[in-house]
């Protein structure tokens, strides 16, 4: 095995063939109950969403990825827009982003998004049966992925009786406010997760974290957490000696934080990359875009992003700090 292994990261590409290339509306603070209220965020009070655009932009990292021979690349969910009601164009759309990856290995962490595509149609399209599992990409290292959109009543084939199967596991929590974009963990899938830091931690392995669903309010809006993101929460900072960070997509604009010693980092999305990301260092030829490059070294202790566009380099310390 290698030293050092290097893999492409992005998130919600969000591609649609359909829609306008740039919608222009205020960015607001949604709340649980899908209502939107007129809270336009400091600074980016317009929202621009380049859904034909997207596409261009997940070609031209991939061009990236691969003059900079990367092992593989981690997708963190909404690689569509989709369509309500129309799971067929849904499908069309995400075998045109599929395709795009140019045969790179993907890593895929399924979003909302995603969902507006039938799970059957999922598994042809992405070639895999398993949404929530882990793989050790170095020695010392455990990647653990984490599928937030499995329980999601606005997924095209979730059937009324799962819904109001969740419904109902959410009463019981106490949880009755949820935006219908957020997904839960089953508790089939949190077991897998707790067992897999216990192993993890056993054999002193570091762990990053992939999840759509960022779970810290820091980090970003409490509208887009995962619905069970306490439960995740409380998993991680029991071993926060052996999970480093955790990487999160679906809040667009991105968000950073540090808890219990865990780097908690939001990416933002390649969808709504800023024209404002124009010469920065590692800008791909002055067009908006935001991606990165990970690099982990065999049993290192850190974690370093190398941005592109919107995403900021970063080089994560295990215990919290930043390098
Ligand atoms: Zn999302």
């Amino acid at each position: 095995m290698k030293d050092v292994v290097r893999f492409g990261i992005c998130a919600d590409v969000q591609y649609a063939s359909m829609k306008s290339d740039v919608v222009k509306e205020k960015r607001c603070e949604n709340v649980g109950s899908g209502e939107e209220q007129e809270i336009p965020r400091a600074g980016s009070v317009e929202r621009r969403l380049a859904y034909r655009a997207a596409l261009e932009r997940l070609l031209q990292a991939v061009e990236v990825w691969n003059k900079q021979h990367v092992a593989f690349v981690v997708q963190l969910g909404d690689l569509i827009d989709g369509y309500e009601n129309d799971p067929e164009l849904s499908r069309a759309d995400l075998e045109a982003v599929s395709r795009a990856f140019q045969g790179l290995a993907v890593k895929h962490v399924l979003g909302n998004h995603c969902r507006a595509v039938r799970m059957e149609d999922i598994r042809k399209l992405l070639s895999t049966d398993r949404y929530y599992y882990s793989f050790q990409p170095v020695l010392g290292w455990r990647i653990i992925v984490l599928n937030g959109a499995e329980q999601l009543i606005s997924a095209a084939d979730a059937t009324e009786s799962e819904n109001a199967e969740l419904a109902e596991v959410l009463e019981r929590q106490g949880i009755i406010d949820y935006a219908p974009w957020n997904g839960h963990l089953s508790d089939i899938q949190v077991d897998f997760f707790r067992v897999e830091l216990d192993s993890a931690s056993r054999r002193k392995e570091r762990v990053l974290v992939c999840c759509h669903y960022p779970i810290h309010e820091d980090a970003a809006r409490k509208s887009h957490l995962l619905i069970n993101h306490a439960v995740v929460l409380k998993l991680v900072r029991q071993y926060n000696t052996t999970v480093v960070a955790l990487f999160a997509g679906h809040d667009h604009v991105g968000g950073y934080t540090v808890d219990h010693g865990v780097h908690h980092v939001t990416f933002p999305a390649m969808l709504e990359a800023s024209e404002g990301s124009d010469g920065q260092e590692h800008n791909v030829e002055h067009s908006p875009n935001a991606f990165g490059i990970v690099e982990l070294r065999a049993n290192g202790d850190r974690i370093l992003i190398q941005g592109y566009g919107d995403v900021p380099t970063r080089v994560l310390v295990a215990g919290g700090a930043e390098g």
